[in-house]
């Protein structure tokens, strides 16, 4: 490892999902390591045993790989200074600590939960607000606390933290020059009753072990980072560069949260959304390239991404625009890649498996051009190619019966026969064009616009009237079962 080479790390709990906000901060580690030449490392922070599971933890990292934020070193793939999971970590931890007991900078505190909370109260009603703790065991003599060890009574650590110590100050990258006065952090917790480090001091062993050189996380821990530098400080660690994200807002303006829909990578997903575009309206948010540019393609992000960059004003999770880039980005997609993301979205339209349609990425690529050009997202496919699978019988949408076919006016029963007498003959090749010129001549010399000789038809075959490209669409099926669909409609309506 080159001395001067940038290390960041996106640092989950596994106490849920991959959430839309944590998910953005792993691509600004990830985007700036690959800009910096850097290394990306991957760190499970579980040391909440129980709201931590093993599943959530594949859950996030099967969303990270779905994004294709590619870690250098972490779960799976290990690296020089795991592991890379908090609990098996515990040694380090007991490490620190005792290096803090011996300087002195660290002492046991027995207070109980029932002592904290009483004085907390207290201090709610008669000072009007808790200042942190009072630091009562601060003062025991050094005898009676180990006395008290000695005889098991449950203690957790504190920072001991300097009284006279003047504010604390870093120059975060993204909020500037920030200061904290010291005097009102009070003796924080390090290690618990059982032994488990906290948040603040397990981050702070993992960061300086790990050679973090960027701390790059989302804002709720800006009140945090002062406390951690404190324990740097007690440590004799280097304190890392900061960069803490704005917030992110929902479209009315509050907290991103689970009231404004979707908030787990994996919904977006399962919705249809391509994870190129997840990255790229990700990045957006909170970033800019320069100031106007939106389709940011992967490999720019990779070169182009800096934490000068990054807006400190919260942003609004816009999904009118992530929709719009949806769109725009599978409209630039060649045919085998838009056939590879929809097979599945292909298979999973009824019908799809009893058909008699081989459902392959042959089929896929066969009717990529019907659906390319008008997509938002995958998920829309099972309900747009449903009729492909119906075989002879068509499911009638009633808007599209009564303004098509029963409107005063619109000759459905014309144009239908003349599409029949097309259909049927077995001298005209299943091709779409010869078909489809072929049906308009003749409905233009019945005096037929080309929109009331293919309506009808669209909606007997396919069911609606907002179907993709209708000639395009029969040909891919069987011509008997075309036939049957506009001879049912015939029969049912204009018998
Ligand atoms: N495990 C913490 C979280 O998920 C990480 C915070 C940090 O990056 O320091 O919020």
């Amino acid at each position: 490892m080159s001395n001067n080479q940038v290390r960041v790390r996106f640092a989950p709990s596994p106490t849920g999902m991959l959430h839309i906000g944590g998910a953005r901060t792993a691509i600004y580690n990830w985007a700036f390591a690959r800009a910096q030449g850097g290394k990306f490392i991957l760190r499970i922070e579980d040391t909440d045993r129980e709201r931590s599971t093993d599943e959530n933890t594949q859950i996030i990292l099967r969303a990270l790989k779905w994004l294709g934020l590619d870690w250098d070193e972490g779960p799976e793939i290990g690296g020089e200074f795991g592991p890379y999971f908090q609990t098996e970590r515990m040694q380090t931890y007991k490490d620190a600590l005792y290096k803090l007991i011996e300087s002195g900078d660290a002492y046991p505190c027995f207070c109980t939960k029932e002592e904290l909370d009483a004085k907390r109260e207290k201090a709610n009603k008669e000072q009007g607000g808790y200042a942190g703790y009072d630091g009562t065991c601060r003062h025991l003599s050094a005898e009676e606390a180990k006395r008290r060890i000695e005889a098991g009574q449950p203690h957790v650590w504190r920072l001991k933290v300097p009284k006279d110590h003047a504010p604390i100050t870093f120059d975060d990258e993204v909020y500037g020059h920030m200061e904290f006065p010291c005097d009102v952090m009070d003796d924080l917790i390090l290690v618990r009753t059982d032994g488990m480090p906290t948040y603040n001091f397990a981050v702070v062993c993992d960061d300086s072990n790990m050679r973090i050189t960027h701390v790059v996380r989302g804002d709720d821990h800006l009140s945090n980072t002062p406390r951690q530098i404190l324990i740097y400080e007690a440590l004799g660690l280097e304190v890392p560069t900061f960069a803490h994200l704005p917030m992110i807002l929902g479209s009315d303006g509050k907290k991103l949260s689970k009231r404004h829909g979707a908030t787990n990578v994996e919904e977006y997903r399962d919705a249809g959304y391509l994870p190129d575009v997840m990255v790229n309206f990700l990045a957006l948010l909170g970033w800019s390239l320069d100031g106007e540019t939106t389709i940011i393609p992967r490999d720019v992000l990779t070169q182009k991404f800096s934490l000068n960059r990054i807006n400190k004003k919260d942003c609004i999770f816009d999904e009118t625009k992530l929709d719009w880039m949806n769109g725009a980005y599978i409209r630039d997609m060649d045919v085998d890649s838009w056939a590879n993301v929809a097979l599945p979205w292909i298979k999973k339209t009824e019908g799809a498996k009893t058909s008699h349609i081989n459902v392959d990425i042959d089929f896929a690529k066969s009717i990529c051009p019907l659906l390319i050009e008008r997509m938002v997202r995958f998920n829309e496919i099972p309900k747009k190619i449903e009729y492909f699978f119906w075989d002879d019988s068509v499911v009638l949408d009633e808007k599209s019966v009564n303004k098509v076919l029963l409107k005063e006016g619109a000759r459905a029963d014309e144009a239908l026969r003349i599409a029949m007498s097309v259909l049927t003959d077995e001298s005209n090749s299943w091709e779409f064009e010869p078909l489809q010129e072929k049906v308009k001549a003749l409905g233009e010399k019945a005096g037929l616009k080309p929109k009331l000789i293919f309506q009808p038809i669209r909606v007997a075959v396919c069911g609606n009237m907002v179907s993709p490209p209708l000639f395009e669409s029969i040909v891919l099926m069987k011509r008997e079962d075309v036939i049957a669909r506009i001879q049912f409609v015939l029969d049912k309506f204009f018998a």
